[in-house]
C-alpha cells in the first residue's frame, strides 16, 4: 500500500502563478478525478508531479510514501513510481517503444522477460494492432492510437501512480471502454493496485473509470471534492459557477457553484 500526497502545491509558467495550493491524497487502488474548465492548471498539475521543466514550484510538496519527489530529476520520480500519460503524446522518431519499455523497466529493477510476449497481450487488450508495436514511439499514429500506446506502456511499467491527462481524448468510445477498463483493472490488481490521478472534463471515462473522488480544480485549486455523483452534477450544470467571480471567489461561499 503507496500514498501520493501533494500538499500545498503552488507553481508558475512563465511567470504566471497557475497552481494556488493543491492539497490531494491518493492511495493505492484508489481513483481520483480531477475535472475543471479549460485553463484551470489540470495538465500544470501533471506537468509539475512529473517535473517537466520550464514548471517553477513555488511552495509545498509531493511525496510517495514519504519520499519528496520536488527537486527530482524526471527518470527518479519514474522510479519513485511515478507515471504520466500525455494529454498530446510525443512522437520520438528512431525509438521503438518496446526499447523504451526495456531501459524503464531495468533502470528500475523490473522484470523484462518476454516483453514482447507481454506487449502483445496488452495490445490485443487495448485494440492495437501488433504492426504497431514496432513503429517508433507514436511516429505516425492517429490521436487514439497514441492514446492506446499511452495505456499499453502503463500496464506493461505497472507503476504505483499514474496521471493520466485527458486520456480520453481523441477517442472513440469504443477505444475509450478498453482504456478504461485496462486502467480499472489496473486500480484493482495487487502488487500493490495503481493509485489514480485521471484529469478529464467528461463523464464519459468515469463511467468506465468508477473514480472513488471526484474533484474541481478552479483557478489553480481545488474548491470542491465529492464523489462519483459530482461528475454527473457538473455534466449537468457545467463549470459556469466554478470560474473567478469578480472578487476573485469562486462559486458562492460553501464552494459550490453559483446559482445563475
Ligand atoms: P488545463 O489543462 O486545465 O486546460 P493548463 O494547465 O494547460 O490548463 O493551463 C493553465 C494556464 O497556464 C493557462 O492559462 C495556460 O495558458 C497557462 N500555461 C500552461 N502552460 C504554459 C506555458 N508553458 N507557458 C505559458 N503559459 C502556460
Ligand atoms: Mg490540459
Amino acid at each position: 500500500m503507496s500514498v501520493l500526497r501533494i500538499e500545498g502545491l503552488r507553481a508558475a509558467v512563465a511567470g504566471r502563478e497557475i497552481l494556488r495550493g493543491v492539497d490531494l491524497e491518493v492511495r493505492s487502488g484508489e481513483t481520483h478525478a480531477v475535472m475543471g474548465p479549460n485553463g484551470s492548471g489540470k495538465s500544470t498539475l501533471a506537468h509539475v508531479l512529473m517535473g517537466r521543466p520550464g514548471y517553477e514550484v513555488l511552495a509545498g510538496s509531493v511525496t510517495i510514501d514519504g519520499t519528496e519527489l520536488l527537486g527530482l530529476p524526471v527518470d527518479e520520480r519514474a522510479r519513485a513510481g511515478l507515471f504520466l500519460t500525455f494529454q498530446y503524446p510525443i512522437e520520438v522518431p528512431g525509438v521503438p517503444v518496446a526499447e523504451v519499455l526495456r531501459e524503464a523497466l531495468r533502470a528500475a529493477g523490473g522484470d523484462t522477460t518476454d516483453l514482447e510476449g507481454r506487449m502483445a497481450a496488452e495490445g490485443e487488450r487495448l485494440g492495437i494492432p501488433v504492426l504497431l508495436l514496432d513503429r517508433p514511439m507514436n511516429v505516425d499514429l492517429s490521436g487514439g492510437e497514441k492514446k492506446r500506446n499511452e495505456t499499453l506502456q502503463l500496464a506493461v511499467l505497472h507503476p504505483r501512480f499514474a496521471v493520466l491527462d485527458e486520456l480520453d481524448s481523441g477517442l472513440d468510445v469504443d477505444a475509450l471502454r478498453q482504456v478504461a477498463r485496462r486502467v480499472e483493472a489496473a486500480s484493482n490488481e495487487s502488487d500493490p493496485p495503481l493509485g489514480v490521478i485521471a484529469i478529464t472534463h467528461y463523464r464519459r471515462l468515469l463511467t468506465v473509470l468508477h473514480p472513488d473522488v471526484v474533484h474541481v480544480l478552479s483557478e489553480g485549486r481545488i474548491v470542491r471534492t465529492g464523489g462519483p455523483e459530482l461528475a454527473s452534477e457538473l455534466e449537468a450544470t457545467g463549470y459556469a459557477g466554478y470560474r473567478a467571480q469578480p472578487d476573485g471567489t469562486v462559486g458562492d461561499d460553501d464552494g459550490r457553484p453559483a446559482e445563475s
